[in-house]
């Protein structure tokens, strides 16, 4: 089963020639997720060639113009298409107010439900396959970071030990499988973690932006698969930064080595740094965590299942 990452969107502030202004999208088993949506995601889109037009949900970290300019034009989009399925958008208390104001002066047709909610730190999205949940950050106005966490999937199902406890094929199997015991014709049950291998964990993915060093940031995104994080500024920059509430490269690369995730992926860049200046962030970060690497506009991530 996919699990995708793209950004959409690098820069911070001011979209630039070759950075749209910060935004993510998730694909996994054929939905979508968008993480942000500032000025250019719709462009970024396009040349991506995504099927984009019906989003599940959107997440926003706050109400910010780089973080929600372009939203109205991807809600006024997506009703080119037929959709039967709500569109949620989760973010801070004052989007509700954006999002209808948008829509009442935009006059825009709107073919779709949209339901807009607080992402109140804790779990916000809770199905079987996977679990969403916001955290807070530290910025200049109420900001969340987001986690999208699969659950843990069934072990392997040993097909000679089943043989061995003579529990014969057919039914019975399907139950062990689900996690049942089962009671064999001459009496004998037989628990389902005797024939099933461990519990294999899911992918996690973290998306942390504007904010200022939080601790408390690396426990939330521990173990993710991919880490997309603000790292603004170089290392010089650190009290401008924490003025700011804002992220240095190096900050993230701290969060990323104590929440011991497997990959950080920078973004959310002060236009200061020209495109050829990236590397300067690049090398504060691998200077403490080696898996860096720098985002761009449209760069994508596959995230395979570890077994
Ligand atoms: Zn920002
Ligand atoms: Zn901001």
């Amino acid at each position: 089963m996919n699990f995708e990452v793209f950004i959409l969107g690098t820069s911070g502030m001011m979209p630039l020639p070759n950075r749209h202004l910060t935004s993510a999208m998730v694909r996994r088993d054929g939905e979508l997720f968008l993480f942000d949506c500032g000025e250019g995601t719709q462009v970024s889109l396009k040349r991506l060639n995504l099927k984009w037009k019906k989003i599940d949900s959107i997440f926003i970290s706050h109400m910010h113009a780089d973080h929600v300019t372009g939203l109205p034009g991807i809600l006024m989009l997506s009703s080119q298409v037929d959709r039967d399925d709500p569109l949620t958008i989760y973010g801070p208390p004052r989007l509700k107010e954006y999002v209808d104001a948008n829509r009442r002066i935009l006059d825009m047709y709107i073919n779709y439900e949209i339901i807009v909610r607080v992402a109140e730190p804790g779990i916000i999205i809770d199905n079987d396959e996977y679990t969403v949940s916001a955290f807070p950050l530290l910025h200049t106005k109420p900001c969340v970071g987001y986690v999208m966490e699969e659950k843990e999937r069934a072990g392997v199902f040993n097909v000679e030990r089943a043989k061995e406890l003579n529990v014969p094929m057919g039914p019975l199997w399907g139950k062990l499988q689900r996690g049942e015991a089962v009671r064999l014709p001459d009496g004998t049950v037989i628990e389902s973690d005797q024939v099933m291998g461990q519990k294999r964990s899911g992918r996690k993915m973290s998306y942390v932006t504007d904010t200022a060093y939080l601790p408390t940031i690396a426990e939330a995104v521990n173990g993710s698969d991919l880490l997309l994080c603000e790292g603004m500024f170089t290392a010089d920059m650190e009290e401008t930064a924490a003025e700011k509430r804002h992220l240095t490269a190096s900050q993230a690369a701290t969060i990323a080595r104590d929440g011991q995730v497997a990959q950080l992926a920078l973004m959310h860049y002060s236009p200061r740094y020209s495109d050829w200046e990236l590397k300067y962030l690049l090398r504060d970060a691998q200077e403490i965590f080696g898996p860096t690497v720098l985002g761009r506009d449209r760069m994508s991530f596959d995230l395979p299942l570890k077994d």
